[in-house]
């Protein structure tokens, strides 16, 4: 099936200014809004079309994709949103008729004397909250990144009524506050004249349900708190104190509500050798002053096991060496930091006396005896 032009499917010229657009889409999706036709297909296609359309045209990025190659252009990528499901739509509105839905918006406006049907307020149960997981790394683990699997206490939608609380489809009646429409109407009145207020039922959240017969495995909560093991991938590269969020492994939310997320923090332990500097790791090496002086090969330990590094002849004190590649990987990049090897030189804290005599004839030479100063 080919898709329509967005520019055609709202009636806009291709240089709309922001403006036309958006009075444009306002204009189809109050003509073809669910509410207005109910159980229509057609209108229902229309509005989606038109919101896949403004979706599109008012984000300039989208925009610009859109005019240099089509709709080839968003395929496939993130910026491609194809609407299955109206309700998914609502979240435009709030941008473009201002506020939500509550109360006295626009839409309680144009709609009013249509259907009362509000089934997309009404809320089910309570959202669950988020969970904070504080999981400490080596920095072996951070440099490959790891996996691991952690044991914590949550809510977890009740298995036996699938989070709805009730012990079966009997299990709810008619809510009693609303007569089960979901949202309660007051009348008021003041100087300028009548108004009704039509707000949300508060003893059954819109739903116009209550449960008569609650479900025994989590007493009507729809949710029973348990041990769970979470599976944490932790990508290569992080960084002490970051975090990352899996959403929706929170806590479940009560009778069906949206379940919160895990806020995984990440902590880095201290390391014995290494010392973390952004990707880079710095690594102590003491030498001798014979080797230091004369040059030497020696192993070192890296991140990922020893490895050799050849000491030149007269390398400086405090010099870093370089090994290319041995540090951290990179967060969700390719290639990894360096390892810096810090020269430094190992003074005895004692000597026997045949050391002392060499070292005594050691200072009376030319080169090593008489440093500048
Ligand atoms: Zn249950
Ligand atoms: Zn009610």
């Amino acid at each position: 099936m080919s898709k329509r032009d967005y520019y055609e499917i709202l009636g806009v010229s291709k240089s709309a200014t922001s403006d036309e657009i958006k009075k444009a889409y306002r204009k189809l999706a109050i003509q073809y809004h669910p509410d207005k036709n109910p159980d229509n297909k057609e209108a229902e296609e229309k509005f989606k079309e038109a919101a896949e359309a403004y979706e599109v045209l008012s984000n300039s990025d989208k925009r610009s994709k859109y005019d240099r190659f089509g709709h080839n252009g968003l395929r496939g990528g993130q910026d491609f949103h194809s609407y299955q499901n109206v309700n998914d739509i609502f979240s435009h509105f709030s941008d473009i008729f201002g506020g939500g839905f509550g109360g006295s918006s626009i839409f309680d406006d144009l709609f009013s004397g249509g259907s009362t049907s509000r089934s997309r307020q009404a809320q089910t149960g309570t959202p669950g909250s988020d969970l904070k997981v504080t999981l400490k790394l080596t920095l072996e683990e951070i440099a490959a990144g790891t996996s691991k699997t952690i044991k914590i206490k949550k809510h977890e939608k009740c298995s036996d009524c699938k989070g709805s609380g009730a012990n079966s489809s009997s299990g709810f009646k008619s809510c009693s506050v609303c007569n089960g429409s979901g949202e309660v109407r007051e009348v008021s009145r003041s100087i300028f004249g009548q108004f009704v207020n039509i707000s949300v039922c508060s003893n059954c959240r819109g739903t116009g349900k209550i449960i008569s017969d609650p479900c025994r495995t989590c007493s009507g909560d729809g949710r029973i708190f348990n041990d769970s093991k979470i599976k944490i991938n932790v990508p290569a590269g992080v960084t002490n104190n970051s975090y990352m969020t899996m959403r929706g492994e929170g806590n479940a939310g009560k009778n069906g509500g949206p379940s919160g997320d895990i806020i995984v923090v990440f902590q880095e332990i201290e390391h014995p050798y290494f010392t973390r500097e952004g990707d880079d790791l710095i690594y102590d090496l003491f030498l001798s002053y014979p080797e230091i002086v004369l040059g030497t090969s020696v192993e070192v330990p890296t991140i990922n096991g020893r490895a050799s590094l050849k000491i030149e002849p007269g390398t400086q004190h405090g010099k870093f060496l370089k090994m290319r590649g041995k540090g951290i990987q990179h967060l969700n990049q390719h290639g990894s930091g360096d390892q810096l090897v810090r020269i430094n030189i190992h003074v005895p804290d004692k000597v026997n006396s045949k050391e002392k005599d060499l070292l005594k004839e050691l200072g009376n030479t030319p080169n090593v005896g008489k440093p500048n100063r």
